[in-house]
């Protein structure tokens, strides 16, 4: 249905100077298919649905919508505008028109409908999203949840082929954003095909059959949602949807500031709520710098918390070894026992650099 190669987006800052926010886009979306796409924010996901539907028109590559370049001279607007439909975060409907007007406008003017055929569609429409009862008031008297169910409607009323929708809950009181995720739930058992820009991870997780990770301008990972959520492949990705949170120093030699690093690792625990984990954190750290590391400078120390696990981890990296900082001679069974005694778990595991001793507190 849509296939999208080697798409690429600059802009050209002020100063003359280059800005490239989508690198190399590839991609095939296929009838039926609800697509959900992740990733940190300004990585490109905004600028890659308006570059799909021409809104801020892609620098290179090609994006071919049912076997035309949408992308060649003379690939008329209005064509693709019926079959594509977008929905935003900030609803944009027309606020000096009632809803139902803003339901039959493009309708009418684009599909050529009468006003009351426009009408009969409209109505079922507004049905649909629940919002037939509103259909004579004005945008004003609505909340936002019952915004960008209109939004929708009058989306659907032009009878796209796909929909691409960014963030459409972002801008929402968080009351009102299960009445629009249903409807876009209902929309997708129904095949409607679909790319959503979400935040939502429980709903991608469930709604989606595949789910893209953005990040630095280019589809970082592609998979099912059991792919992406539970077995990324890239520790990008993994960071990301276990909503990992790290502290990370190089420790480069015996002066290190090691008085900062237990203050960042302070403010650290306090701000993801893991105060209780302080302690045990502070302690194995001065044991691992004062013993078992001392000799093994330059070594990476990192605090980690994954939001949606709830865990909390402390790890040494060294760099250029196979070996496990915590084998004799360097570590003695005395220490090992107390280091033991301060974490729920050790994990002792080579890297493809190194070797890294991970505490899991
Ligand atoms: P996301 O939706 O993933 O948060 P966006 O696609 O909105 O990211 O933006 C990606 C990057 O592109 C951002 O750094 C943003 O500042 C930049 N950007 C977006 N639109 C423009 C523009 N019109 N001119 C210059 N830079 C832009
Ligand atoms: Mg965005």
């Amino acid at each position: 249905m849509i296939t999208i190669k080697h798409l690429s987006k600059s802009y050209i800052d002020p100063d003359g100077s280059v800005f490239t926010v989508l690198k190399d886009v590839n991609c095939e979306i296929n009838p039926g298919e609800v697509i959900s796409i992740i990733g940190p924010s300004g990585t490109g996901k905004s600028t890659f649905l308006r570059a799909i539907n021409l809104l801020d028109p892609p620098t290179g590559g090609e994006i071919i919508v049912d076997g035309e370049n949408i992308l060649a001279k003379g690939y008329p607007l209005n064509k693709l505008r019926q079959k594509m439909g977008m929905v935003f975060q900030s609803f944009n409907l027309f606020e000096h028109m009632s809803i139902l007007d803003n339901v039959t406008f493009a309708p009418m003017k684009l599909r050529h409908l009468t006003r009351q055929q426009a009408e009969e569609e409209a109505m079922a429409m507004l049905r649909k999203v629940g919002m037939a009862e509103k259909a004579n008031v004005m945008p004003s008297d609505l909340s936002g949840g019952q915004k960008q169910r209109v939004a929708i409607a009058r989306c659907l009323a032009m009878h796209p082929e796909v929909i691409l929708f960014d963030e459409p809950t972002s801008a929402l009181d968080p009351t009102m954003v299960g009445e629009v995720l249903s409807v876009l739930r209902q929309l997708a058992s129904e095949g409607m095909t679909m790319l959503i820009v979400t935040h939502e991870m429980k709903f991608a997780h469930d709604v989606s059959t595949r789910i893209f990770f953005m990040n630095e301008g280019i589809i970082y990972e592609d998979g099912t949602p059991e792919q992406i959520f539970d077995h990324p492949v890239h520790s990008a990705t993994k960071a990301f949807v276990q909503r990992i949170h790290k502290l990370v120093f190089e420790v480069d030699g015996p002066d290190y500031d090691i008085l900062d690093v237990h203050s960042q690792m302070g403010g650290f625990c306090n701000k993801y709520n893991i105060a209780a984990k302080r302690d045990a954190a502070d302690r194995i750290t001065d044991l691992m710098i004062q013993s078992v590391m001392s000799t093994r400078y330059p070594f990476t120390l990192r605090l980690t918390y994954s939001e949606q696990y709830d865990t909390t981890a402390l790890d040494f990296m060294k760099e250029g070894t196979d070996q496990s900082p915590l084998q004799q001679p360097g570590c003695d069974p005395q220490t090992l026992d107390t280091l033991r005694s301060l974490c729920k778990e050790i994990i002792e595991e080579p890297t493809k650099r190194g070797f890294r001793v991970k505490f899991i507190l």
